[in-house]
């Protein structure tokens, strides 16, 4: 297997992310997984402690765990490659989506710099909020 790939050694998997920072060791019975954390450095983490992430819409992976030493939340890209042993080795896993707003245009025209100053006036006035839900109950004349 060449470099960065799946190693068999005995009953050990081993697996080196792209990087070269992440390693993990999958031992029957027990799953031992170390990981970077961008503060500690090398952690040890139980497959239990990890969450693979999977994106549905451009299914790109990562790994989320929280490290046990510092309790900061690292997040890190993952290879397909290496999704795949997390998931065989037992890791928890979620699918995500990116925000539906994302796909969505609002409707009317877009804002103007002209739009912007007038509502920089309306906010001079302690009414503002009334005055907001005035102007919008009434449309915007033209
Ligand atoms: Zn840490």
């Amino acid at each position: 297997m060449g470099q960065g790939g799946l190693r068999l050694k005995g009953s050990v998997v081993r697996a080196d992310g792209q990087t070269g920072a992440d390693a993990w060791e999958v031992t029957t019975g027990m799953t031992t997984v170390r990981a970077q954390c961008p503060t500690c450095h090398d952690v040890q983490l139980g497959i239990d402690d990890l969450t693979v992430r999977v994106c549905a819409d451009d299914s790109s992976g990562s790994y989320r765990f929280m490290c046990p030493t510092c309790d900061q939340v690292v997040d890190r890209p993952a290879s397909g490659r290496i999704v795949e042993l997390l998931l065989s080795a037992g890791a928890h896993h979620e699918t995500w989506t990116w925000p539906a707003e994302l796909g969505e245009r609002p409707a009317g025209p877009p804002l103007t710099p002209d739009d912007l100053l007038d509502l920089h006036m309306v906010l001079q006035s302690p009414r503002w909020f009334e005055d907001l839900v005035a102007l919008v109950r009434r449309g915007t004349p033209e």
